[in-house]
């Protein structure tokens, strides 16, 4: 991509309004523009970072078996009638009527609407089990939408709902959706730790939350320092085992992590001193059992292996995929700017021309440009004739993990010069070396 083509309405000023520094740097970045309280637009760059983290979700989702499709935005008042929750959600709901007088509304979520599809075709237990999944834009009227995409009224979350027989295969799922929503976390480099939570107008008994610790995070978090040891890396997983599933689960569930909802002053004194933790934390996903409470208010039933009629057992469990972009940057940026891990950058790298019109280094950057393409790599070429401090403010301001500088000396001497944007650490190299080295 060349910059000079691209759209990148970066500001200068620091907007009055963002209080946070994702916010901050969301703005400045020309990543969103607020559209109205609490509902952005979505710039090209911001875009390209949400499909990345959009793209990891489906990845981990599909190697957990769960099955990808799409629901509308828009539903019907009835099914939630049918539930009960029409009236119990209250203000958060956007309520619309249509023109013949229907009740509609913006979904906040989508249990009421995922079991009417799945009560209108499946009735064996054969079926099962079975996890659906949309990553789809939702509408809650927060009472205060602030920190940008962070806590919006329109958001983009992915959503899954498991449909399991009974009650033991239903905790397969929540144990599978518990390991791949730490694999996704980290591929986007974040340490999300799955906590204890309250389950809120959803409803039921078991419910893990996942936050990212961050000063500005919205819960008060308490945890043993002994759970951000763990990691999965590059551990292989098989999610049809229901023992490999619980063991990583109990793993990850045996040190104290608890949200303030759920928090226990006296399990938690009895952590040695030295491991006990109060922070806070950005929630960034969280996962439910509760298990025939949708299913038996809307007639959801199976047959099971016995020839008996069951309600089916069932679980929902999200990742807000467009607060993500705010909590990846809460956790990774400095005072220049964002700090972008590897799997969510929106460019590659950064190619810089400090002297643009020149033969010599138009000819070396556009080689590097393709270089990097044909490795798959999408490089952002700064082709703007503009100083070299401003080009470098925007590059480190976006935060791309490399920089490729190319100058008339270097040029000369058959070298460029790499740029790591975390350890601020330059090293001269060939053109080539320097293109091995980002790819
Ligand atoms: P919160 O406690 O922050 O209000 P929630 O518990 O109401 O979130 P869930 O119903 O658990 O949200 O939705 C799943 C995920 O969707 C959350 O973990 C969060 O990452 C994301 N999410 C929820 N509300 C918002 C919002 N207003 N803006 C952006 N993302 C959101
Ligand atoms: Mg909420
Ligand atoms: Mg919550
Ligand atoms: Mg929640």
């Amino acid at each position: 991509m060349r910059l000079s083509r691209y759209f990148l309405p970066v500001l200068k000023e620091t907007p009055a309004e963002a209080q946070i520094a994702s916010h901050r740097l969301m703005l400045r970045a020309g990543m969103i523009k607020q559209a109205q309280a609490g509902i952005y637009s979505w710039l090209p760059l911001g875009y390209r970072v949400l499909k990345k983290i959009e793209a990891i979700v489906h990845e981990e989702q599909a190697r957990a078996g769960h099955i990808p499709m799409l629901m509308p935005t828009l539903q019907s008042a009835e099914l939630w009638r049918e539930s009960g929750r029409y009236d119990a959600y209250g203000p958060e709901m956007l309520r619309i009527t249509d023109r013949q007088g229907r009740d509609m509304l913006y979904g906040p979520t989508n249990e009421e609407l995922i079991t009417d599809i799945f009560r209108s075709h499946v009735t064996s237990y054969r079926d099962l089990p079975m996890t659906l999944y949309h990553i789809q834009w939702k509408f809650r009227d927060e009472v205060r939408p602030r920190f940008g995409v962070m806590r919006g009224r329109e958001f983009y979350m992915k959503d899954g709902y498991n449909f399991d027989v009974d009650r033991d295969a239903a905790l397969h799922a929540y144990n599978r959706h518990m390991v791949s929503y730490l694999r996704t976390y980290e591929r986007m480099g974040l340490k999300a730790i799955p906590m204890r939570a309250d389950s809120g107008p959803i409803g039921g008994d078991d419910t893990h939350e996942f936050l990212v610790l961050a000063e500005t995070g919205e819960s008060e978090v308490f945890y043993d320092a002994a759970i951000t040891d763990l990691t999965l890396g590059s551990r292989e997983v098989d999610y049809a085992s229901e023992e490999e599933c619980r063991a990583i689960v109990e793993e990850w569930t045996a040190p104290y992590a608890r949200t303030d909802e759920t928090h226990d002053a006296a399990l938690f004194e009895a952590i040695p001193e030295d491991r006990r933790r109060t922070s806070r934390g950005i929630e960034v996903g969280q996962i439910f059992y509760f298990g025939t409470k949708y299913s038996e208010a809307m007639g959801a039933t199976v047959t099971n292996s016995k020839g008996e009629v069951v309600p089916v057992h069932m679980g929902s469990h999200g990742i807000g995929v467009s607060r993500l972009v705010g909590a990846i940057i809460e956790a990774s940026h400095d005072d220049k700017g964002i700090v972008w891990p590897e799997g969510v950058t929106p460019f590659h790298c950064g190619i810089v021309n400090l002297r643009q019109g020149d033969a010599a280094c138009d000819a070396a950057c556009e080689e590097i440009e393709a270089a990097l393409e044909a490795q798959g790599l999408e490089p952002l070429y700064d082709d703007r004739e503009e100083r070299a401090g401003a080009k470098f403010a925007t590059m480190d301001l976006i935060g791309l993990p490399w920089r490729i500088t190319v100058g008339p000396r270097g040029i000369a001497a058959g070298t460029v010069e790499l740029t790591s944007r975390r350890t601020g650490e330059s090293e001269e190299m060939s053109l080539l070396a320097a293109v091995d080295r980002v790819a």
